[in-house]
């Protein structure tokens, strides 16, 4: 999204409310969208209620540092802010009521990564998110370099919870499928009724690693009556089947690894999709290859799931500093029918392993022998797009096979999305995560099942909306 849909009200520097003001505040719940809600990326929500508010999600615009090879651990906020990559926390200023409580939904780094640049804007404020997420956010503050020694109140909680926050929130942990273990769905319950926070899930029976979205507690919610609105990401809107299970994925892959017996294999996917990297570590080992994990992002994943024994690794290895994935592929040369590689780089990422791999900057030469498993599909924003493609060429000319869709997405589809809300019966629709081709279809979508234009709301970062 271009600077061409920015109005008036973000031009303007926003009034800053001081303590000492007196402000009246409505006894009305009120959405503030920081961030996400013109990108796929860097999300960030405000819920209000009284004279209190709660911060959900701290997200990356991931997109904005792939162009260039930026060290996020040594940038501050204000460089970040200034490409960008992180929700204008300046937007922060217009909320005159006190935050009470910072929520994180899942590990995603369009969801938590940013925590580590912007926790420090919240003092004595506790941080809600389920184990994963935790652990992942840890992570990160173990590398800052900017604002290192900091602290945060980081409460870990497991989906299906209810935690207070303040004296007018109960907000709910409801477990929900997703490319991430621990995923889950935020319900805000306030006195007024409830804001359901329900972005990045899908309907999954059989999702290997990681919990089923739990229907049962959504029509609970939806036969009560209680559901304000809902905020739901529109990433694969415009597909109308059913987003299939991860076991599809699963039985993709089994057959790709079979088929290619005395070839090299190098698997490429998301880092934290947990589930699929165990599937590729089951099947390499059950054709008798090596398997070897190589990718900071890896190691900081991987571990993650280690400690909280949510993936299997048996003989696998993972390997993250530059040096060792060098002394990894030297070795591996000559025998690469003996190995299952699972390396970082499927949006085609410069600087990532494939990236480097592919520019010759790693000791590795592509031939015929070679096979690259895309076990994801691009996200859908220009920059990934284009990597992609990019590297796909590139492979190519190098003579190696290409292999796509072993893959299902984690998100929803536009006929998914419509069961969700039919099963919740939210009062008021706030579409986000998408761009504005998404939200349109998204309020198409809504009116198509007799909501009213008025009660779909298509939010730009820095807007509002009251929910009653
Ligand atoms: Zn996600």
């Amino acid at each position: 999204m271009g600077k061409h849909i920015l109005r008036n009200s973000d031009r303007n520097p926003p009034k800053i409310l001081t303590s000492s003001k007196r402000v009246k505040h409505e006894m009305t719940v009120e959405i503030t969208a920081i961030g996400g809600y013109d990108e796929i990326g860097k999300n960030m929500t405000v819920v209000s209620f009284g004279d209190e508010a709660i911060v959900i999600d701290l997200g990356l615009h991931v997109e904005k540092l792939m162009g260039e090879r930026y060290n996020i651990s040594r940038m501050s906020r204000e460089e970040l802010l200034s490409i960008e990559a992180i929700p204008d926390y300046r937007r922060l200023r217009k909320i005159p009521q006190k935050i009470v409580a910072v929520f994180i939904g899942h590990a995603h780094l369009d969801h938590v990564g940013a925590a580590s640049k912007l926790s420090g804007l919240f003092k004595n404020v506790p941080f809600y998110m389920t184990p994963f997420t935790a652990g992942v956010f840890k992570g990160q503050l173990d590398d800052e370099e900017k604002y290192k020694g900091q602290k945060p109140d980081i409460r870990i909680v497991k989906p299906g919870a209810k935690v207070s926050a303040g004296k007018s929130f109960v907000v709910e942990f409801i477990g929900v499928s997703h490319s991430v273990p621990d995923s889950a769905v935020l319900a805000i319950h306030t006195p007024k009724g409830i804001f359901l926070y329900a972005l990045d899930w899908k309907f999954d029976d059989r999702p290997g690693v990681g919990g089923k979205t739990d229907i049962s507690r959504l029509a609970q919610l939806g036969e009560k009556g209680r559901v304000l609105g809902m905020a739901f990401d529109t990433t694969r809107i415009e597909r109308s089947e059913p987003t299939g299970s991860e076991h599809y994925a699963m039985e993709k892959i089994e057959q790709a690894v079979g088929s290619l017996e005395g070839e090299g294999i190098i698997a490429t996917t998301f880092a934290s999709h947990i589930a699929r990297l165990q599937t590729l570590i089951n099947e390499g080992q059950k054709q008798k290859r090596k398997v070897i994990l190589l990718g900071r992002s890896m190691e900081k994943y991987v571990g993650v799931a280690k400690e909280l024994k949510l993936i299997s690794l048996n003989r696998a290895e993972v390997w993250g500093r530059p040096k060792s994935i060098q002394a990894v592929l030297t070795k591996i040369k000559e025998d690469k029918d003996r190995y299952l590689l699972i390396v970082t780089g499927n949006q085609g990422e410069p600087g990532s392993v494939l990236d480097r791999m592919v520019e010759g900057t790693l000791p590795y030469k592509f031939s015929k022998m070679d096979n690259i498993l895309f076990c994801s599909e691009a996200i859908p924003t220009e920059m990934n797009l284009k990597c992609r493609k990019d590297i796909e060429r590139r492979l190519k000319t190098m003579g190696a096979g290409v292999h796509l869709g072993l893959h299902v997405s984690g998100h929803a589809s536009g006929g998914d999305i419509e069961r969700f809300i039919k099963l919740v019966k939210p009062k008021k629709l706030v579409p986000t995560h998408g761009g504005i081709e998404k939200l349109l279809r998204a309020r198409k979508l809504a009116e198509g099942i007799g909501y009213k234009r008025e009660d779909v709301h298509l939010l730009h970062d820095g807007e509002s909306v009251k929910l009653g």
